[in-house]
């Protein structure tokens, strides 16, 4: 069997505090795995690759408790060991003295949180009350400890008029000047996510060209400078209607196969490719019944998904699945997916 380049492997060994509407990922249980666990998805997956790398989780990062042990544990059993990643928990940061100076040591100089306006929308978006809370105590330690906090900030339509609230949170929090105190920049940037996992249930919602006009000039300018764009329609892609015409007159097809990929490894083993949510329609195997079978279906397009993708034009997708009439705005690559998940699951 021909060996990847590389093989990342992250498993799902806690899961997340959080439930949010927009997760790309899904909302499935927490899982309970422990570093045995860990070594033994290396064990099985290692050899199918030139490089490996493993990692701890893939929905929230460094919520077990022993988060520090497993990145000692991922270090021995990767080849290479890519740096902390520019994401935190801030569920942990505010529960865990220890953590936010332990990202520092990690070398983490900036740290993404989520946003969603103000108090009550964005515990509703995170799925939990006092998430709000919780984030602009995590920014306070960030910056106590030297590390930019970076605004991310998803909108829907019953949102984006309510980012003056957190235009207002950047002044009051003396963002910008404290940040730069030590050398640093704040960044933020604004978009609506992909239309997958929990993000899917909000299609119905998604932004169209005239919601945009709602976006704060300040925080509209940060996000061209955060993506390098001239125009904040660019940020949000084309509607989807002119998605469905011009995909309407493509016969490409789309081999998702990556020389490195990088496999998911949920709380019951099962695993599933990074493309897009794990789910069904992408499922390579359980690890439990061997690795020969996960790395055969990924390498031979076998799950519903890649099949579909590799082998379906995607005009018959837009067809079959898209709507000529809507306004809702997406990125190419974001529809496609969506298209594609639409596709497999009518299949
Ligand atoms: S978006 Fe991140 S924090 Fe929210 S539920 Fe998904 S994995 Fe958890």
């Amino acid at each position: 069997m021909k060996k990847f380049d590389k093989l990342t492997v992250c498993l799902d060994m806690h899961g997340c505090p959080n439930r949010c509407r927009h997760c790309w990922l899904g909302a499935s249980p927490n899982g309970n795995m422990n570093g045995d666990e860990l070594i033994f998805a290396a064990e099985k997956l290692k050899s199918f690759a030139e490089s490996f790398e493993i990692d701890f989780w893939y929905r929230e990062p460094d919520f077990c408790d022993n988060y520090s042990e497993m990145w000692d544990l991922t270090e021995k059993l990767s080849d290479v060991k890519t740096s902390h990643y520019e994401l935190m928990s801030f569920w942990r940061a505010v529960r865990d003295k220890d953590y936010v100076p332990w990202l520092f040591s990690k070398g983490v100089r900036s740290c993404q949180l989520t946003l969603f306006g103000g108090e009550e929308k964005t515990d509703f978006y995170v799925g939990r009350k006092g998430a709000y809370n919780e984030i602009v105590k995590a920014a306070e330690l960030l910056l106590e400890h030297k590390i930019a906090p970076r605004f991310q900030i998803f909108v829907n339509k019953d949102n984006i008029g309510e980012l003056s609230v957190i235009e207002r949170l950047i002044e009051d929090m003396e963002l910008e000047k404290r940040c730069e105190s030590f050398g640093a920049e704040f960044n933020l940037f604004i978009h609506q996510g992909s239309c997958d996992g929990e993000n899917e249930k909000l299609y119905d919602i998604r932004v169209s060209e005239e919601d945009l006009e709602k976006i704060p000039k300040k925080l509209s300018d940060m996000t061209l400078k955060y993506f390098r764009k001239k125009d904040i329609k660019e940020v949000f892609g084309e509607k989807e209607s002119d998605l469905c015409r011009a995909f309407a007159q493509d016969r490409s097809t789309f081999d998702l196969r990556e020389s490195s990929p990088v496999f998911y490894v949920d709380g019951s083993f099962d695993v599933y490719p990074n493309i897009s949510a794990p789910s069904s329609i992408y499922k390579l195997g359980n690890l439990k019944n061997g690795a020969e079978e996960i790395a055969e279906s990924y390498l031979e397009n076998k799950s519903a998904a890649q099949k579909a993708s590799a082998n379906v034009p995607v005009c018959e997708m837009a067809e079959k699945c898209g709507d000529f009439k809507s306004e809702r705005l997406f990125s190419t690559g974001d529809y496609r997916n969506y298209i594609l998940n639409k596709y497999c699951a009518l299949s």
